[in-house]
Protein backbone atom coordinates (compact mmCIF):
# COMPACT_ATOMS: atom_id res chain seq x y z
CA UNK A 1 0.00 0.00 0.00
CA UNK A 2 1.38 3.25 -0.83
CA UNK A 3 0.20 6.97 -1.23
CA UNK A 4 -0.63 8.57 -4.47
CA UNK A 5 -0.22 12.07 -3.06
CA UNK A 6 2.64 11.70 -1.12
CA UNK A 7 4.21 14.95 0.52
CA UNK A 8 7.59 16.00 -0.91
CA UNK A 9 9.67 16.65 2.67
CA UNK A 10 12.41 14.05 4.18
CA UNK A 11 12.00 13.35 7.58
CA UNK A 12 14.75 15.17 9.72
CA UNK A 13 16.94 12.60 11.22
CA UNK A 14 18.07 13.49 14.70
CA UNK A 15 20.97 15.61 14.86
CA UNK A 16 23.86 14.22 16.89
CA UNK A 17 24.91 17.70 17.63
CA UNK A 18 22.65 21.06 16.98
CA UNK A 19 24.32 22.83 19.78
CA UNK A 20 27.56 24.46 19.16
CA UNK A 21 30.50 23.58 22.05
CA UNK A 22 32.60 26.50 22.71
CA UNK A 23 36.37 24.99 25.20
CA UNK A 24 35.98 26.83 28.28
CA UNK A 25 37.99 27.86 31.06
CA UNK A 26 39.94 25.32 32.80
CA UNK A 27 38.72 22.51 30.01
CA UNK A 28 35.35 22.74 30.62
CA UNK A 29 33.11 22.85 27.93
CA UNK A 30 30.31 25.80 27.55
CA UNK A 31 27.79 25.24 25.46
CA UNK A 32 25.86 27.68 23.77
CA UNK A 33 22.66 27.46 21.88
CA UNK A 34 23.28 27.53 18.42
CA UNK A 35 20.28 29.96 15.80
CA UNK A 36 18.95 26.84 14.63
CA UNK A 37 18.41 25.04 17.74
CA UNK A 38 16.36 28.25 19.00
CA UNK A 39 14.45 28.07 16.05
CA UNK A 40 13.43 24.41 17.21
CA UNK A 41 12.70 25.56 20.65
CA UNK A 42 10.63 28.23 19.46
CA UNK A 43 8.48 26.04 17.12
CA UNK A 44 8.55 23.29 20.04
CA UNK A 45 6.78 26.37 22.34
CA UNK A 46 4.70 27.97 19.80
CA UNK A 47 3.19 24.11 19.22
CA UNK A 48 2.90 23.45 23.09
CA UNK A 49 0.97 26.75 23.92
CA UNK A 50 -1.54 25.75 21.12
CA UNK A 51 -2.20 22.37 22.25
CA UNK A 52 -2.15 24.35 26.25
CA UNK A 53 -4.43 26.68 25.26
CA UNK A 54 -6.55 26.03 22.02
CA UNK A 55 -6.90 28.74 18.87
CA UNK A 56 -4.91 32.05 19.42
CA UNK A 57 -3.68 35.14 17.41
CA UNK A 58 -0.42 35.46 16.84
CA UNK A 59 0.01 38.01 19.40
CA UNK A 60 -1.26 36.11 22.50
CA UNK A 61 1.11 33.03 21.14
CA UNK A 62 3.92 35.13 21.36
CA UNK A 63 3.22 36.29 25.04
CA UNK A 64 2.38 32.36 25.77
CA UNK A 65 5.25 30.87 23.87
CA UNK A 66 7.74 33.72 25.39
CA UNK A 67 9.08 34.88 22.24
CA UNK A 68 9.19 38.78 20.67
CA UNK A 69 5.60 39.62 18.44
CA UNK A 70 8.36 39.95 15.50
CA UNK A 71 10.01 36.74 15.79
CA UNK A 72 6.17 34.93 16.00
CA UNK A 73 5.60 35.48 12.53
CA UNK A 74 8.90 33.62 11.31
CA UNK A 75 7.67 30.48 13.41
CA UNK A 76 4.40 30.74 12.30
CA UNK A 77 4.35 31.28 8.45
CA UNK A 78 6.04 28.58 7.72
CA UNK A 79 3.42 25.83 9.52
CA UNK A 80 0.52 27.70 7.94
CA UNK A 81 2.15 27.85 4.53
CA UNK A 82 2.62 23.79 5.12
CA UNK A 83 -0.76 23.19 5.84
CA UNK A 84 -0.32 22.11 9.55
CA UNK A 85 -1.69 25.39 10.89
CA UNK A 86 -4.24 27.82 9.61
CA UNK A 87 -5.76 31.21 10.37
CA UNK A 88 -9.56 31.43 11.71
CA UNK A 89 -11.72 33.87 11.14
CA UNK A 90 -11.09 37.38 12.77
CA UNK A 91 -12.45 38.26 15.70
CA UNK A 92 -12.70 41.61 17.75
CA UNK A 93 -9.71 42.50 19.40
CA UNK A 94 -9.82 42.52 23.20
CA UNK A 95 -8.05 46.13 23.39
CA UNK A 96 -9.86 48.70 22.34
CA UNK A 97 -9.23 50.27 18.95
CA UNK A 98 -7.29 46.59 18.57
CA UNK A 99 -6.91 45.17 15.26
CA UNK A 100 -9.86 42.67 14.74
CA UNK A 101 -6.74 39.44 15.53
CA UNK A 102 -7.29 35.86 13.84
CA UNK A 103 -6.97 33.25 15.99
CA UNK A 104 -4.29 30.18 15.05
CA UNK A 105 -5.03 26.64 15.34
CA UNK A 106 -3.80 23.15 13.68
CA UNK A 107 -5.53 22.73 10.57
CA UNK A 108 -8.02 20.05 10.47
CA UNK A 109 -7.40 18.87 6.59
CA UNK A 110 -3.60 18.89 7.46
CA UNK A 111 -2.41 15.25 7.17
CA UNK A 112 -2.90 13.05 10.36
CA UNK A 113 -0.25 11.33 11.99
CA UNK A 114 0.08 7.04 12.34
CA UNK A 115 0.73 5.82 15.43
CA UNK A 116 1.32 2.08 16.48
CA UNK A 117 1.89 0.47 19.87
CA UNK A 118 3.86 -2.75 19.69
CA UNK A 119 4.11 -4.47 23.26
CA UNK A 120 4.46 -8.11 23.71
CA UNK A 121 1.65 -10.38 22.02
CA UNK A 122 -0.45 -6.71 21.24
CA UNK A 123 -0.54 -4.77 18.09
CA UNK A 124 -2.51 -1.04 18.35
CA UNK A 125 -2.34 1.16 15.21
CA UNK A 126 -4.42 4.27 14.94
CA UNK A 127 -4.21 7.92 13.18
CA UNK A 128 -3.47 11.06 15.60
CA UNK A 129 -4.88 14.72 14.72
CA UNK A 130 -2.68 17.10 14.75
CA UNK A 131 -4.86 18.69 18.01
CA UNK A 132 -4.18 14.84 19.85
CA UNK A 133 -7.40 13.20 18.44
CA UNK A 134 -7.18 9.77 17.91
CA UNK A 135 -8.83 7.90 14.62
CA UNK A 136 -9.05 4.08 13.17
CA UNK A 137 -8.09 2.68 16.37
CA UNK A 138 -7.39 -1.07 15.23
CA UNK A 139 -5.85 -3.60 17.76
CA UNK A 140 -4.57 -7.33 16.60
CA UNK A 141 -2.58 -9.87 18.71
CA UNK A 142 0.49 -12.04 17.62
CA UNK A 143 2.14 -15.09 19.08
CA UNK A 144 5.15 -13.19 20.87
CA UNK A 145 6.77 -16.58 21.42
CA UNK A 146 6.58 -18.17 18.07
CA UNK A 147 9.27 -18.60 15.56
CA UNK A 148 6.93 -17.04 12.08
CA UNK A 149 8.20 -13.82 11.77
CA UNK A 150 6.33 -13.81 8.48
CA UNK A 151 3.71 -13.91 10.45
CA UNK A 152 3.68 -11.25 12.70
CA UNK A 153 4.43 -8.91 9.83
CA UNK A 154 1.38 -9.89 8.05
CA UNK A 155 -0.41 -9.16 11.32
CA UNK A 156 1.57 -6.20 11.88
CA UNK A 157 0.82 -4.41 8.08
CA UNK A 158 -2.82 -5.88 8.05
CA UNK A 159 -3.74 -3.95 11.07
CA UNK A 160 -1.81 -0.89 10.53
CA UNK A 161 -3.15 -0.75 6.55
CA UNK A 162 -6.72 -0.92 8.07
CA UNK A 163 -5.97 1.96 9.93
CA UNK A 164 -3.74 3.93 7.21
CA UNK A 165 -6.95 3.10 4.80
CA UNK A 166 -8.73 5.47 6.39
CA UNK A 167 -6.27 8.45 6.26
CA UNK A 168 -7.67 10.66 3.08
CA UNK A 169 -4.18 12.26 2.94
CA UNK A 170 -0.98 10.58 3.38
CA UNK A 171 0.04 10.52 6.95
CA UNK A 172 3.31 12.74 7.34
CA UNK A 173 4.99 9.63 9.05
CA UNK A 174 4.85 6.85 11.08
CA UNK A 175 5.28 6.58 15.20
CA UNK A 176 6.20 3.56 16.53
CA UNK A 177 6.07 2.94 20.26
CA UNK A 178 7.49 -0.93 21.21
CA UNK A 179 8.31 -2.77 24.28
CA UNK A 180 11.94 -3.94 24.81
CA UNK A 181 15.56 -3.10 23.52
CA UNK A 182 15.46 -0.51 20.82
CA UNK A 183 17.86 1.00 18.57
CA UNK A 184 15.98 4.14 17.62
CA UNK A 185 18.67 5.77 15.43
CA UNK A 186 18.65 2.12 13.36
CA UNK A 187 15.08 1.74 13.59
CA UNK A 188 15.91 -1.88 14.85
CA UNK A 189 14.11 -4.11 17.94
CA UNK A 190 17.30 -5.34 19.23
CA UNK A 191 15.59 -7.62 21.60
CA UNK A 192 11.85 -8.27 23.54
CA UNK A 193 12.78 -10.66 26.26
CA UNK A 194 8.84 -11.43 26.49
CA UNK A 195 8.31 -11.89 22.58
CA UNK A 196 11.29 -13.34 20.83
CA UNK A 197 9.97 -12.80 17.30
CA UNK A 198 10.62 -9.43 17.43
CA UNK A 199 14.34 -9.94 18.07
CA UNK A 200 16.32 -8.25 15.34
CA UNK A 201 13.71 -6.93 13.56
CA UNK A 202 14.78 -3.89 11.54
CA UNK A 203 10.99 -2.82 12.10
CA UNK A 204 11.33 0.73 10.47
CA UNK A 205 13.36 -0.39 7.23
CA UNK A 206 10.39 -3.02 6.40
CA UNK A 207 7.47 -0.47 6.93
CA UNK A 208 9.44 2.63 5.45
CA UNK A 209 9.61 0.29 2.02
CA UNK A 210 6.24 -1.24 2.47
CA UNK A 211 4.13 2.23 2.87
CA UNK A 212 6.66 4.85 1.24
CA UNK A 213 6.51 7.24 4.00
CA UNK A 214 8.57 7.91 6.87
CA UNK A 215 8.78 5.84 10.26
CA UNK A 216 10.31 6.23 13.30
CA UNK A 217 10.28 3.72 16.49
CA UNK A 218 11.34 4.83 20.10
CA UNK A 219 10.95 2.81 23.28
CA UNK A 220 7.44 2.46 24.79
CA UNK A 221 8.36 4.27 27.46
CA UNK A 222 9.79 7.11 25.95
CA UNK A 223 6.51 7.29 23.82
CA UNK A 224 4.87 7.33 26.94
CA UNK A 225 6.85 10.73 28.24
CA UNK A 226 6.73 12.72 24.61
CA UNK A 227 2.98 11.73 25.53
CA UNK A 228 3.01 13.39 28.61
CA UNK A 229 4.73 16.54 27.11
CA UNK A 230 2.45 16.79 24.71
CA UNK A 231 -0.79 16.15 25.65
CA UNK A 232 -0.56 15.22 29.58
CA UNK A 233 1.06 16.03 33.02
CA UNK A 234 4.29 17.10 31.17
CA UNK A 235 2.53 20.10 29.63
CA UNK A 236 5.23 23.18 30.19
CA UNK A 237 7.29 20.81 32.43
CA UNK A 238 11.15 21.65 31.32
CA UNK A 239 12.27 18.28 33.78
CA UNK A 240 10.05 14.95 34.41
CA UNK A 241 10.58 11.35 34.18
CA UNK A 242 7.53 8.39 32.90
CA UNK A 243 7.72 5.39 35.20
CA UNK A 244 5.83 2.61 33.59
CA UNK A 245 5.13 -0.82 35.48
CA UNK A 246 3.15 -3.71 33.79
CA UNK A 247 4.66 -7.05 33.00
CA UNK A 248 8.01 -4.98 32.65
CA UNK A 249 9.19 -1.80 34.13
CA UNK A 250 10.45 1.22 32.15
CA UNK A 251 10.96 4.99 32.06
CA UNK A 252 12.09 7.71 30.11
CA UNK A 253 13.76 11.12 30.90
CA UNK A 254 12.68 14.27 29.90
CA UNK A 255 15.27 16.87 31.11
CA UNK A 256 15.96 20.47 30.67
CA UNK A 257 13.58 20.83 28.30
CA UNK A 258 14.60 17.50 25.56
CA UNK A 259 13.88 14.26 25.77
CA UNK A 260 16.99 12.22 26.98
CA UNK A 261 18.14 9.05 24.39
CA UNK A 262 21.27 8.65 25.43
CA UNK A 263 23.39 6.34 22.33
CA UNK A 264 21.21 4.98 19.84
CA UNK A 265 18.06 5.63 22.72
CA UNK A 266 19.43 2.91 25.29
CA UNK A 267 19.13 5.16 28.43
CA UNK A 268 15.99 4.52 30.33
CA UNK A 269 16.58 0.79 30.81
CA UNK A 270 14.98 1.35 34.42
CA UNK A 271 13.70 -1.76 34.75
CA UNK A 272 17.15 -3.40 34.89
CA UNK A 273 18.65 -1.33 37.33
CA UNK A 274 19.62 -2.94 40.12
CA UNK A 275 18.12 -2.47 43.58
CA UNK A 276 19.11 -5.60 45.22
CA UNK A 277 22.52 -6.76 45.18
CA UNK A 278 22.08 -10.59 44.00
CA UNK A 279 18.96 -10.81 43.80
CA UNK A 280 15.84 -12.41 42.08
CA UNK A 281 16.75 -13.91 38.75
CA UNK A 282 15.54 -11.51 36.06
CA UNK A 283 13.80 -12.14 32.52
CA UNK A 284 17.08 -9.90 31.53
CA UNK A 285 19.15 -12.89 32.96
CA UNK A 286 20.53 -10.80 35.62
CA UNK A 287 19.58 -10.63 39.22
CA UNK A 288 18.21 -7.98 41.46
CA UNK A 289 17.22 -5.69 38.62
CA UNK A 290 14.51 -3.05 39.87
CA UNK A 291 11.70 -4.54 37.84
CA UNK A 292 11.85 -8.25 39.70
CA UNK A 293 10.40 -6.14 42.63
CA UNK A 294 8.26 -3.80 41.15
CA UNK A 295 6.18 -5.40 38.32
CA UNK A 296 3.09 -7.40 37.48
CA UNK A 297 4.96 -10.92 37.88
CA UNK A 298 6.26 -10.15 41.20
CA UNK A 299 2.85 -8.54 42.40
CA UNK A 300 1.11 -11.83 41.07
CA UNK A 301 3.45 -13.94 43.15
CA UNK A 302 3.32 -11.99 46.31
CA UNK A 303 -0.71 -12.15 45.94
CA UNK A 304 -0.54 -15.97 45.41
CA UNK A 305 1.50 -16.11 48.45
CA UNK A 306 -0.66 -14.31 50.71
CA UNK A 307 -3.80 -16.35 49.19
CA UNK A 308 -5.19 -13.80 47.52
CA UNK A 309 -8.49 -15.31 45.67
CA UNK A 310 -7.24 -14.75 41.92
CA UNK A 311 -3.76 -13.97 42.35
CA UNK A 312 -2.92 -13.76 38.14
CA UNK A 313 -5.44 -11.05 37.87
CA UNK A 314 -3.93 -8.91 41.00
CA UNK A 315 -3.84 -4.93 40.06
CA UNK A 316 -3.01 -1.93 41.91
CA UNK A 317 -6.19 -0.69 40.63
CA UNK A 318 -7.93 -3.92 42.29
CA UNK A 319 -5.36 -3.55 45.39
CA UNK A 320 -6.65 0.27 45.86
CA UNK A 321 -10.59 -1.02 45.88
CA UNK A 322 -9.97 -3.87 48.31
CA UNK A 323 -7.98 -1.55 50.68
CA UNK A 324 -10.73 0.59 50.82
CA UNK A 325 -13.46 -1.92 50.97
CA UNK A 326 -11.57 -2.68 54.43
CA UNK A 327 -8.79 -5.71 52.88
CA UNK A 328 -5.35 -5.04 55.78
CA UNK A 329 -3.68 -7.71 53.02
CA UNK A 330 -4.72 -5.67 50.25
CA UNK A 331 -3.76 -2.65 52.01
CA UNK A 332 -0.77 -3.89 52.86
CA UNK A 333 0.15 -5.95 49.49
CA UNK A 334 -0.47 -1.68 48.03
CA UNK A 335 2.06 -0.59 50.21
CA UNK A 336 4.76 -2.85 49.49
CA UNK A 337 4.45 -2.39 45.96
CA UNK A 338 4.21 1.52 46.52
CA UNK A 339 7.48 0.93 48.54
CA UNK A 340 9.45 -0.91 45.99
CA UNK A 341 8.78 1.37 43.19
CA UNK A 342 9.34 4.47 45.27
CA UNK A 343 13.15 2.25 45.52
CA UNK A 344 13.78 2.82 41.79
CA UNK A 345 12.42 6.15 42.05
CA UNK A 346 14.88 7.23 44.78
CA UNK A 347 17.87 5.69 43.34
CA UNK A 348 16.89 8.19 40.02
CA UNK A 349 15.81 11.34 42.33
CA UNK A 350 19.28 10.98 44.08
CA UNK A 351 21.20 10.70 40.74
CA UNK A 352 19.44 13.21 38.88
CA UNK A 353 16.94 15.36 40.83
CA UNK A 354 14.27 15.11 37.89
CA UNK A 355 11.58 16.12 41.45
CA UNK A 356 8.71 15.57 38.80
CA UNK A 357 7.24 11.31 38.16
CA UNK A 358 4.35 10.45 36.20
CA UNK A 359 3.52 7.16 36.45
CA UNK A 360 1.65 4.79 33.80
CA UNK A 361 0.61 1.36 33.50
CA UNK A 362 -0.38 -0.43 36.23
CA UNK A 363 0.81 1.61 39.03
CA UNK A 364 -1.17 4.39 37.25
CA UNK A 365 -4.17 2.35 37.60
CA UNK A 366 -4.03 2.53 41.14
CA UNK A 367 -4.71 6.19 40.68
CA UNK A 368 -4.23 9.39 43.10
CA UNK A 369 -4.15 6.58 45.78
CA UNK A 370 -1.35 4.77 44.43
CA UNK A 371 1.19 7.80 43.48
CA UNK A 372 0.21 9.38 46.64
CA UNK A 373 1.42 6.26 48.54
CA UNK A 374 4.62 5.70 46.27
CA UNK A 375 5.19 9.89 46.91
CA UNK A 376 5.11 9.23 50.84
CA UNK A 377 7.52 6.44 50.55
CA UNK A 378 9.66 8.10 48.19
CA UNK A 379 9.74 11.47 50.84
CA UNK A 380 10.99 8.88 53.82
CA UNK A 381 13.48 7.14 51.64
CA UNK A 382 15.07 10.28 49.72
CA UNK A 383 17.90 12.58 51.39
CA UNK A 384 15.77 15.69 50.58
CA UNK A 385 17.60 19.01 50.50
CA UNK A 386 15.49 21.90 52.32
CA UNK A 387 12.40 22.94 50.41
CA UNK A 388 12.54 20.24 47.62
CA UNK A 389 9.13 18.98 46.62
CA UNK A 390 9.20 15.86 44.76
CA UNK A 391 5.74 15.27 42.97
CA UNK A 392 4.32 11.68 41.70
CA UNK A 393 0.97 12.04 39.69
CA UNK A 394 -0.81 9.53 37.63
CA UNK A 395 -1.23 10.17 33.97
CA UNK A 396 -5.20 9.84 33.71
CA UNK A 397 -5.59 9.38 29.69
CA UNK A 398 -4.73 6.00 29.71
CA UNK A 399 -1.91 3.88 29.07
CA UNK A 400 -2.64 3.20 25.60
CA UNK A 401 -3.69 6.28 24.45
CA UNK A 402 -0.97 7.75 25.77
CA UNK A 403 1.58 5.53 23.62
CA UNK A 404 -0.21 5.90 20.69
CA UNK A 405 0.07 9.90 20.95
CA UNK A 406 3.42 10.02 21.91
CA UNK A 407 4.33 7.43 19.15
CA UNK A 408 2.54 10.28 16.65
CA UNK A 409 4.58 12.89 19.13
CA UNK A 410 7.71 11.08 17.89
CA UNK A 411 6.96 11.64 14.05
CA UNK A 412 5.43 15.53 14.51
CA UNK A 413 9.12 15.75 16.26
CA UNK A 414 10.97 14.49 13.52
CA UNK A 415 9.21 16.13 10.47
CA UNK A 416 9.34 19.44 12.29
CA UNK A 417 12.73 18.91 13.63
CA UNK A 418 11.92 19.87 17.08
CA UNK A 419 13.93 19.63 20.23
CA UNK A 420 11.76 17.44 22.42
ZN1 LIG B 1 16.80 -7.28 34.42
Amino acid sequence: MKFENQPSYSLGQRSPSSKEVLPGEGGVNVTLVSQSTLGEINRGRVLQALYDNGPKSRAELARLAGVNRTTITGIVQPMIEEGLLVEGDAVPSDFKGGKPARPIYFNPEAPMLGAVLLLPGRIQTCLVTLSGEIKALRKAQFDPRGEDRDAFLTIMKDTLSATLSQANRAPFGIGIASGGMIDSDNGVILAVNLAPVLTGLPLVDILQEHYALPVVIDHHPRALLVGDRWFGPGRGQQTFAAIYTGEVLGGAFYIDGRVYRGLAGSGGELGHTVVQIDGELCNCGKHGCWETVAALPWLRREAAQMGFEEPESITAARLVNEAAEGSKAADDLLDRYARNVAFGILNLQQTLSLNSYVLHGDIAGGGDIAAERVRQHVEQLVRKRPNQEISITVNGIGEGHTALRGAAGLVLSSHLKLVI
